[in-house]
């Protein structure tokens, strides 16, 4: 069972790979930051429009590995509308996941592709790097946050 939900999931990253969602720069965003893990050599900047407390609208750019990549993809469907607490929350949960391997029954949809990436702790930083940048841009403090 898990070899096909693996397969799936294997698909989604691909997919956001090769076609990234939300994938341009954003000329009005309210904030942005940059995010770098230097292991990998993923370099992206997360662009956020707020509206109150709500992500009204996030964009990426940038370059690295394919879990970077479509982890910034994935981030960007599942965040817009979310309010800076939903998104801490959804970091949190990613976080435990891609370091357990565990899914909590949280709603994290499609999120659960990067379940697996607990088995490769390299990767765990690509998967992740994305979510230090929302939550720096969001929290707008950090222009710039790195893995190490
Ligand atoms: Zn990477």
């Amino acid at each position: 069972m898990f070899d096909d939900l693996d397969d799936i999931y294997s698909e989604l990253i691909r997919d956001h790979n090769k076609s990234p969602r939300n994938f341009r720069v954003m000329e009005d965003a309210d904030r942005q930051a940059q995010g770098t893990n230097p292991n990998c050599g993923d370099n992206y900047q997360i662009f956020v429009k707020m509206d109150g407390d709500t992500i009204s609208d996030v964009s990426f750019q940038g370059s690295g590995c394919a879990i970077s990549k479509s982890s910034a993809s994935l981030l960007t469907e599942a965040l817009k509308g979310k309010t800076k607490a939903e998104i801490k929350d959804a970091f949190e949960k990613v976080r435990d996941m891609v370091t357990t391997g565990e899914v909590a029954d949280t709603g994290l949809g499609k999120l659960a592709a990067f379940a697996g990436v607990y088995k490769f702790p390299a990767r765990v930083k690509c998967a992740i790097l994305p979510w230090h940048a929302i939550v720096a841009a969001i929290d707008g403090g950090e222009e710039s946050v790195s893995t190490e």
